[in-house]
């Protein structure tokens, strides 16, 4: 079911002006490296939630962004909240809680009047949105996440920027966003290089952000928004108060949090108010160093002879196995790999520990990953 174009703040054939317009030109605007309209888009603002422009989508989007990777129908409570309070953007994918998270949003947006008040950010980039439209709700998606790790593909661009501009074409996405989670600093810069997106989903958290802020000062100046993502990776005992002091001074524009109580709400909500309240002085501030041990997601690991996703393994079991506590979450991800690239295929050379410049113990953590995480799938 589509929402009603009468309810809406924005109809369709408003939406539909916008993409021949200046907002929804997001690919045009994107390559020609045009500065934001003027006139943002404001939508579901608060007085308790402080906002920002997100680079070139113009949306005014909360410091803080509703993750939906665990999404389920007992969740919407802090969904509720989160939005009545005044976050105003949510990210969600097909694949999360095996199809939950979509079935849950598109319950939240068949209220009258919610799908008004956020943005809506779907990871993927597939030829027919038609179905995921239909469970959620909605006829259009504001900002199409292409997940792409792989710096060279993505200076040439790739099949996803097409898929987007039909979409975009056919008023069913409005903007183009690169999502990355491996050779991150790496993937950010030739997303910056290529020139099609409008914002950038990075894994960053205080460990790494320092070395990253050439770059995030180059999509600054570029007017490309950046949403940070597993901020807490590396950092588990870290308030959000320090998370989001590191993340938003170091000029991060929101920070995509998975909020499942009213708790997570209220400690994240006042983090970003604080952080915002003081980013300048903290855009100087010293970042905080990397640990010895820990992965920097740089992705020097890669290029295994045999195969294997070294980073992918090292990532996904270090961060939702073994500190989010996710197994489920892991194992998915791990039975998502192709035969060829689970840690079964490691013949133990030592390549990829060596070529890790944080001392990483990567060869425990693949025979670790793939005897738990395989038995799991
Ligand atoms: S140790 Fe295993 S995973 Fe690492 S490069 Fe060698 S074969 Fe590949
Ligand atoms: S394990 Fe080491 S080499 Fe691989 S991505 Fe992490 S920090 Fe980089």
């Amino acid at each position: 079911m589509t929402v009603n174009p009468q309810e809406s703040a924005m109809s369709r054939r408003e939406f539909l002006g916008r993409v021949s317009g200046t907002a929804g030109a997001g690919l045009l605007l994107a390559r020609q490296g045009a500065a934001a309209p003027a006139q943002l888009e404001k939508r579901n603002e608060q007085s308790g939630m402080i906002y920002a422009p997100f680079g070139r989508t113009n949306l005014n989007v909360s410091r803080l962004t509703f993750g939906c990777i665990q999404l389920t129908d007992d969740k919407l409570p802090a969904l509720e909240m989160a939005v009545e309070r005044g976050v105003n953007l949510v990210h969600v994918s097909r694949s999360y809680v095996n199809g939950q998270a979509i079935v849950s949003l598109g319950k939240f947006f068949k209220k009258p009047g919610n799908r008004d008040k956020v943005w809506l950010m779907l990871k993927g980039v597939p030829q027919n949105i038609d179905d995921q439209l239909k469970t959620l709700n909605t006829d259009h998606v504001d900002i199409i996440c292409a997940p792409l790790n792989a710096p060279d593909q993505i200076r040439k661009g790739t099949r996803e920027n097409a898929a987007f501009e039909a979409l975009q074409k056919a008023g069913k996405a409005r903007f183009l966003n690169l999502t990355t989670h491996a050779s991150v600093q790496d993937s950010m810069e030739a997303a910056l290089d290529q020139g099609d997106y409008s914002s950038l989903l990075a894994a960053l958290d205080p460990t790494t952000v320092g070395a990253m802020k050439p770059t995030l000062q180059r999509a600054a100046k570029m007017n490309v928004g950046v949403m940070a993502m597993k901020s807490q990776r590396n950092s588990k005992s870290a308030t959000p108060d320090q998370l989001a002091a590191a993340l938003l001074g170091a000029g991060v524009t929101t920070i995509l949090k998975t909020l499942n109580t009213a708790r997570d709400v209220e400690a994240w909500i006042a983090a970003v108010n604080k952080a915002s309240r003081t980013a300048s002085a903290l855009l100087e501030a010293p970042s905080v160093a990397s640990a010895a041990g820990v992965c920097t997601l740089c992705g020097l690991c890669e290029g295994c002879p045999n195969g294997v996703a070294v980073q992918s393994i090292v990532r996904d079991y270090t961060y939702y196995y073994e500190q989010q506590g996710l197994a489920a979450v892991a194992s998915e991800r791990y039975a998502e790999l192709g035969a060829g690239e689970t840690a079964a295929a490691c013949g133990n050379c030592g390549r990829c520990e060596k070529a890790c410049p944080m001392g990483v113990p990567v060869r425990r953590i693949l025979r670790e990953a793939h005897a738990r995480l395989g038995a799991l799938a």
